[in-house]
């Protein structure tokens, strides 16, 4: 049978079946990807042929199939080994706020560096639209148009007030999804929203009366009601910059990439290099200056030391 994995606790996998129905399933043979040493041969997201077991209801998974993008992250500092959060996604909503708490635009820079490493398409969601400041909505506006010209697409939402839900569940119908984003920003309230009974645990409940709801200890997905899954998985609210070398990052800055063949030297690196196009565009307003300043620091900044 044919499935996708939904969940991941080491040794044992839920895989939800074409026909809806979830299997408990282990491993057998080797299950080894091209250029990846990994802690996991499986994740979550991965398409799986798996049968089930003589006599019983559990089943073994017999093949992976090839992935179309996986987000990785090191096992340990030390290790050469990385650790596979999540496969085939299709999308990676970064959850910001103006306010409560403010995200930086380093942040999203680098997130969104991340995801064209990985090659996911990223959506900007600004949450919390109820509480803003008429200033704060000003840069908020800003923000969007600066992304949007850049190719993200942006969408205000209030997960409180239920505003442009149902944009946000439209545009997540049918696809594999990560929410990411700093802590406070509301993803576990827009998961509750979107999943109705999956009683995700926000900072406002409190410990106690959150007890045996749920907690993410392991990699897990969950089914939307319209089709489609949302992954929640610990280490992928803050995408970090896994394997990603400096010289590497401006190809990650679409409107970098597409200065470079205007440069005057091929490998530029947009520093001080004479004849940059890079730093032309900059002065004559073509590239935003905070997009830039987000390079510099993923580059020169100490936050880039692996
Ligand atoms: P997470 O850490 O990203 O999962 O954030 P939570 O979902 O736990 O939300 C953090 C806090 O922000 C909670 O007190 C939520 O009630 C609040 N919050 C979430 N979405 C909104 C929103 O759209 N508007 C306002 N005003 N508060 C929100
Ligand atoms: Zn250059």
């Amino acid at each position: 049978m044919k499935g996708i994995v939904t969940k991941s606790t080491g040794s044992w996998y839920t895989v939800r079946a074409e026909d809806g129905q979830y299997y408990d399933c282990r491993i057998k043979g080797k299950f080894r990807i091209k250029g990846i040493v990994s802690t996991n041969p499986i994740a979550v997201g991965d398409n799986v042929l798996f049968e089930k077991e003589q006599g019983q209801e559990t089943a073994i998974i017999t093949e992976l199939f090839e992935r179309d993008n996986y987000i990785i992250r090191k096992a340990t500092n030390l290790s050469h080994q990385s650790h596979i959060l999540a496969a085939n996604l299709d999308l990676a909503m970064l959850v910001v706020t103006l306010a409560q708490p403010r995200t930086s635009l380093g942040f999203i820079d680098r997130f969104l560096v991340t995801t064209e490493a990985y090659q996911v398409p990223a959506i900007l969601v600004f949450n919390k639209f109820d509480i803003y400041s008429v200033e704060e909505i000003e840069i908020m506006r800003e923000l969007e148009s600066l992304y949007t010209k850049l190719g993200y697409y942006c969408l205000e939402v209030s997960a409180l007030r239920g505003h442009n839900m149902y944009q946000l569940a439209s545009l997540l119908q049918n696809k594999i999804s990560v929410f990411s984003g700093h802590s406070g920003v509301g993803k576990s309230t827009l998961i509750n929203y979107l999943i109705p009974n999956i009683a995700l645990k926000t900072s406002e409940i409190s410990d106690f009366s959150a007890k045996g709801v749920h907690t993410t200890t392991f990699a897990e997905m969950f089914e939307l009601p319209e089709g489609g899954f949302i992954i929640d998985t610990p280490g992928i609210k803050e995408l970090g910059l896994v394997d990603i070398g400096e010289k590497e990052i401006s190809r990650y800055f679409p409107e970098m990439l597409a200065k470079l063949p205007k440069c005057k030297f091929n490998n530029c690196q947009h520093i001080n290099e004479p004849g940059c196009a890079v730093i032309t565009a900059i002065e004559q307003g073509e590239i935003a200056l905070s997009r830039y300043e987000s390079y510099l620091g993923m580059v020169l900044g100490e936050d880039n030391r692996k």
